[in-house]
C-alpha cells in the first residue's frame, strides 16, 4: 500500500521520518511553485502504521499560506505533524513579463534581493502553528521550502535550517543571487 494515496491530496508515497517527507516534497513541488509564482502547501501527517506522508495542494497565492488541516482525516488515525508551504523570491518577477511587474522587481529587490526576506517565516506563517499547536495540544511545526533550503519553525523552539541541492531540473533556472 505504500505507493497509494491513502486519501484526496495526499502524496502516494511514505517516509521513514517526517524530515524526509518534507524534503522530498521540497525536491518534488518547488520548481511548479516557482514557474507559477505562487505558493504550494500541505500538510504532514503520520501514519497508523507510523510512516509518513504529505499532502499537497498547488493553489496557493504569491503571498499568504493556505494550508488545509482538514485534509488529513484524523478519525481515520492519521495524526497530524505539521505543514509545509514554499516561498517564491519576489525578484521572481524580474523574470517576467506582466504589468507591475518592474515596480515589484524594485521594490523586492530591496526586500528578497538583498535581505533575503522569502527565505523568513511571516507572522502569518507562525501564527498557524501557533494556532494549530494550541487546538491540537501538541507541538505542530511550519516547514519553509525555497529551493535550496528548508526551514522549520516549531513554537517555542529555535528556527532548524537545512541547506540542501537545489532540485536537478532546477539547475540553471534557480539564481542563488538576484
Ligand atoms: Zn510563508
Amino acid at each position: 500500500m505504500a505507493d497509494e494515496a491513502p486519501f484526496p491530496h495526499a502524496y502516494p508515497k511514505e517516509f521513514d521520518t517526517e524530515l524526509a517527507a518534507v524534503w522530498y516534497a521540497a525536491n518534488y513541488f518547488y520548481q511548479q511553485s516557482y514557474n507559477r509564482i505562487g505558493e504550494t502547501t500541505g500538510v504532514l501527517f503520520k501514519k497508523p502504521s507510523q510512516k509518513f506522508g504529505f499532502t499537497y495542494r498547488m493553489d496557493g497565492g504569491f503571498l499568504g499560506a493556505k494550508v488545509r488541516w482538514g485534509d488529513v482525516p484524523q478519525e481515520k488515525g492519521y495524526v497530524i505533524t505539521a505543514g509545509w508551504h514554499t516561498h517564491v523570491p519576489g525578484t521572481r518577477f524580474c523574470e517576467i513579463d506582466r504589468d507591475g511587474a518592474a515596480a515589484l522587481c524594485f521594490a523586492f529587490g530591496l526586500t528578497d534581493g538583498l535581505m533575503q526576506e522569502f527565505r523568513s517565516f511571516s507572522s502569518d506563517d507562525t501564527g498557524l502553528a501557533k494556532d494549530a499547536t494550541r487546538i491540537t495540544h501538541r507541538k505542530i511545526s511550519f516547514y519553509l521550502i525555497t529551493a535550496d533550503m528548508i526551514k522549520r519553525y516549531t513554537p517555542g523552539e529555535q528556527d532548524k535550517m537545512w541547506r540542501k541541492a537545489v532540485p536537478s531540473k532546477m539547475v540553471g533556472i534557480w539564481h542563488e543571487n538576484f
